[in-house]
């Protein structure tokens, strides 16, 4: 008897995880597995930071926290997105969670009712579709390929928004592709919102300090839209603070209050200690800080080796990522390619035959919507990279 809801029958797995689980029991049962699925700094969170929550810790800040966080630190953020972003928010607009995700799912769940459509590119990070499930919401989704490096166009938008659709979410720099959107771009899609005043817009930035191009722009910044972007951002990217699970948005203050309603019934506010520890992360100038641009500058290293090892395996096409720690090649070259009696059909095989027979952990494309694709994170060391990439080049060598 399947005595579970429907909800949570018809909700799948999230990929990224179900494949660093599975590379967590392989290398349990002793096997030298490498992964490559999981997206998350192989840095140490900075060390001011650490003392912090040392700090609080010695200071007794073991109570509940208030729902959206601790007044200091909502208006830390708000100094952040402005010293940063240029945008000014309110404190009061600020809503702190347990991590970018649960700003997410708060920021959905307040947002569409059952039946609406939510306009997301393809590719698209792994759990948005999901979460647009769970609201009972319908994910409409628009395709942006390699030869575009896998950007959507205004035009697409416009094309896709109908009277039902009532949220556009993205994120640059994207998870699972690299890709990030310039001003100007960002500036055309305001155009088509400007157009179209029932949509709002989430705008996931968590790779915000991980963008080798530049001055990251948020879509927040064009004012006409300002009240309808609900900015998502957290610590776990910039500040190598994957574990700690602080997350953020901003929005205008009728979403914000729903978020924190929502929030008091599910989680309460975010951890005491963590929240101590990110507003000393939040006052740090990421333009100033050595750890921030230490890491920028290793992942940029390692996209530009990744990049020039893949160009020498035959059958991969790639795009050149300017953010997020992730390379995004497109496979196709290997469906129907078979050894012994494997045959490769999809991305999802390929991944397989690669977790079984290279031991390396990738993610297949189809997660992020983008099926010709899989997903291979850089956020190793350089040695770790090198020796992933031999063992995957001799996999696939294999394949006739
Ligand atoms: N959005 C994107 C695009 C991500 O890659 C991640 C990484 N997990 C998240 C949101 C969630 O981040 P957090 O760890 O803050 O929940
Ligand atoms: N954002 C990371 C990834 O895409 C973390 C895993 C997750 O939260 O799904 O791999």
């Amino acid at each position: 008897m399947n005595y579970l809801s429907d909800r949570i029958n018809l909700l799948a797995e999230s990929e990224t995880l179900a494949m660093t689980r599975r590379s967590r029991e392989l290398r349990a049962q002793g096997f030298d597995v490498i992964n490559l699925s999981i997206g998350e700094p192989d840095f140490d969170t900075p060390d001011y930071v650490k003392e912090a929550a040392k700090d609080a810790i010695d200071q007794n800040f073991s109570h509940y926290t208030p729902v959206p966080g601790y007044p200091e630190l909502r208006q830390a953020i708000a100094n952040k997105l402005k010293r940063d972003n240029g945008l000014d928010y309110k404190a009061e607009q600020i809503v702190v969670s347990t991590g970018a995700k649960q700003s997410l799912a708060n920021a959905i769940l307040c947002l569409v009712n059952p039946g609406e459509e939510v306009l997301i590119p393809a590719p698209y990070w792994v759990s948005y579709k999901e979460m647009i499930k769970l609201a009972g919401a319908k994910g409409v989704f628009i395709e942006g390929g390699i030869q575009t490096d896998f950007k959507v166009t205004p035009e697409q938008i416009e094309a896709a928004i109908t009277p039902e659709t009532k949220l556009f979410m993205f994120s640059s720099p994207c998870n699972p592709s690299g890709t990030v959107y310039s001003f100007d771009e960002l500036k055309a899609f305001a155009d088509v919102f400007a157009r179209h005043p029932q949509v709002f817009i989430i705008s996931d930035e968590i790779y915000e300090n991980i963008n080798f191009i530049g001055k990251h722009h948020s879509i927040a910044s064009f004012e006409n839209l300002r009240d309808r972007v609900i900015v998502i951002n957290g610590l776990s990217k910039g500040f190598a603070m994957t574990g700690w699970r602080l997350g953020y948005m901003a929005a205008n203050s009728e979403i914000a209050k729903a978020c924190d309603k929502l929030q008091g019934q599910i989680t309460s506010g975010a951890c005491s200690i963590t929240q101590r520890a990110a507003i000393v992360a939040m006052n740090t100038d990421p333009a100033e800080s050595t750890d921030i641009n230490m890491m920028v500058e290793a992942f940029r290293y390692r996209r530009d080796l990744a990049i020039s090892l893949f160009r020498e395996v035959p059958g991969i096409r790639l795009n050149v990522p300017e953010g997020a720690f992730y390379l995004f090649p497109e496979v196709t070259a290997y469906f129907g390619k078979s050894t012994g009696d494997r045959i490769i059909l999809s991305g999802s095989d390929l991944c397989d035959y690669l977790l079984d027979t290279a031991f390396v952990a990738i993610v297949p494309g189809s997660a992020f919507g983008t099926p010709d694709c899989i997903r291979i994170s850089y956020a190793v060391s350089e040695d770790t990279l090198r020796e992933a990439i031999k063992r995957i080049s001799s996999a696939l060598s294999n394949l006739k």
